[in-house]
């Protein structure tokens, strides 16, 4: 509530004090910050969505473009925000929250974040990081080692190397692509003879010194989104990535890989990357990475692999085979804030060669200097936050055999609910989890049975209505916000001609239970009661099927 008397003023001195340290243990802010603390807590523990409101409804708390004239305190901007952003918000780490890879994250971050926060320090630069700067070189040394496996004499000589990284810190997944294909890109346009390379002339002249009609990434159909932007920015337009088929386990066709290497050979197109996918988004399956680097290998070709969601499973001894291959890649990228548990905004890739980078280093007057260890000359961001830290923390207080046990539970559980999804006559599983995402739809029993004898023409009116169900279902349990199921389109094998809607879950919350589990059939399978038009039209149709 707004107090009715005291009102904030603007004055130089006012503003002094927000910059000055707070005061003992009862100051306001103090004060606040307990408060908002066990506020979280109490958010964190409760809810998924909080309170049932309508966007638009939220949006009118968000609609004037007027900056404020008028200062505000802080602890009554505080209970506003509680109360039009916080109360609004989704609870991502609930236990019944299994729809996104956003994850749940460990407690001890909350604290530690206030570290990197309050020491605000720039990556860019050594001169405003510092000590930041060697950890974060030792951050993608650690993933380097996870992935590459290179020797103590190795790191000992690369990692802190002034003219040389083994990779880059980033926001995410999306510009640690788009940094392997800059990359990847200027070293197949590199300097020779007169010519300065792609990163000095642009690629209009590139192409016309080395004689080529185009670019092009290949990468399967299964690819992320971020990869089309990639294409975009770097020159080489959307048609540029090449979509190569995929198998009934939504991998990569090798024969189909080497069939594109050769069309594009005779169209003078030059390939200059091949992305496998480690863990893909909608359904988590993972390309033979080992079978793509040899081909790669024979072309001549970078071979990146994106492995946001799925980099992780390399810290389990156990599971890490399931990337066999990943070793052979020239660049590798891992979000943080997927299955490593760190907040938003951390991601990174990583090369082989810790030369590879050279191709786009650049280098200022005031900043990045030559030979100065300065992060900056080789990321495609500028100001970055010291959110290594976090990385780094975490690594030490969770430690690999910690890791190792997170990602087993959550490929184990992934398992556990396929077989149970399996067990149930009115649910079917549409892709079998490899890591621990997996896909299924809610099929009422009679329609499986007349799927069995139906016509092409009366199935595909089951399956049109069968979407409509899953949209329904997915749409309500979201609304209700018990639990929370994301849905994708896929055109699995089994039903090959059609698009099939289903819903979509990823298993990394350590707190989501077998329990919690069953719930979340057992409601879809309540929802479906209260769409009883939907329902009948099914019942109907599918009588019409088996009896007809
Ligand atoms: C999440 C993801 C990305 C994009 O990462 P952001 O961190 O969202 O930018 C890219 N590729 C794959 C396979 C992903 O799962």
């Amino acid at each position: 509530m707004v107090s009715e008397q005291k009102i904030a003023d603007v004055s130089f001195e006012s503003l002094l004090r927000i910059f000055t340290i707070p005061e003992g243990p009862d100051s306001t802010l103090t004060q606040i910050e307990e408060g908002l603390s066990k506020n979280l807590n109490q958010f964190l523990r409760e809810h998924i969505v909080a309170e049932e409101k309508p966007l638009h409804e939220i949006e009118k708390d968000f609609s004037s473009a007027v900056i404020p004239e008028q200062p505000a305190f802080v602890s009554d901007h505080t209970e506003y925000l509680l109360d039009t952003l916080v109360s609004h918000s989704v609870h991502t780490s609930s236990p019944s929250f299994i729809g996104h890879m956003t994850s749940a994250l460990p407690y001890f971050l909350m604290p530690l974040s206030k570290i990197m926060i309050a020491l605000n320090q720039n990556l860019v630069k050594i001169e405003t990081s510092k000590a930041f700067t060697p950890l974060e070189r030792q951050v993608l040394g650690m993933l380097h080692k996870l992935i590459y496996g290179k020797t103590e004499t190795f790191y000992n000589q690369w990692m802190h190397s002034a003219n040389h990284s083994l990779g880059a810190f980033c926001s995410g997944g999306t510009i640690a692509n788009i940094t392997a294909l800059w990359v990847a890109r200027n070293n197949a346009l590199k300097a020779q003879g007169q010519f300065l390379g792609v990163g000095k002339e642009g690629l209009f002249r590139a192409m016309k010194h080395y004689g080529y009609e185009g670019l092009a990434v290949l990468v399967s159909e299964r690819g992320h989104y971020s990869l089309k932007k990639a294409a975009d920015v770097l020159g080489i337009g959307q048609q540029g990535l090449v979509a190569v088929k995929t198998d009934s386990h939504n991998r990569i066709c090798p024969d189909d890989l080497r069939a594109k290497f050769a069309q594009l050979k005779q169209d003078n197109i030059k390939p200059f990357a091949v992305i496998g996918v480690a863990g893909t988004t909608e359904t988590g399956n993972v390309d033979p990475l080992r079978e793509i680097a040899q081909i790669c290998q024979q072309e001549s070709c970078h071979f990146h692999v994106d492995a946001a969601w799925g980099g992780a499973t390399l810290m389990s001894a156990k599971y890490r085979s399931l990337l066999d291959g990943i070793e052979l890649a020239d660049s590798v990228t891992i979000d943080a804030h997927k299955q490593l548990y760190i907040p938003m905004g951390a991601g990174m890739v990583l090369f082989k060669n810790p030369d590879a980078m050279k191709s786009i280093e650049h280098h200022a007057q005031y900043i990045l200097r030559k030979g100065s260890k300065d992060l900056g000359s080789h990321t495609l961001e500028g100001s970055r936050s010291g959110m290594a830290m976090l990385v780094y923390a975490a690594m030490h207080i969770i430690s690999r055999p910690g890791y190792e046990l997170l990602i087993n539970q959550s490929i184990e559980k992934a398992r556990y609910f396929a077989d149970l999804i399996k067990q149930q006559d009115d649910f079917e599983l549409v892709s079998e989890p490899e890591l621990c995402l997996l896909t299924y739809r809610y099929v009422p029993k009679y329609v499986r049975d007349a799927l069995v004898c139906a016509s092409h023409e009366q199935t595909t009116e089951l399956h049109k209505l069968l979407n409509e169900l899953t949209k329904v279902i997915q749409k309500k349990q979201r609304e209700t916000g018990l639990s929370f199921v994301s849905r994708t389109q896929l055109n699995p094998i089994q039903w090959s001609i059609h698009d099939t809607i289903v819903f979509r879950v990823v298993l990394a919350n350590p707190l989501t239970t077998k329990d919690v589990l069953s719930s979340v059939l057992e409601e879809q399978r309540e929802i479906a009661k209260t769409a009883p038009n939907l329902m009948a039209r099914l019942e109907q149709l599918s009588l019409d099927i088996t009896q007809g």
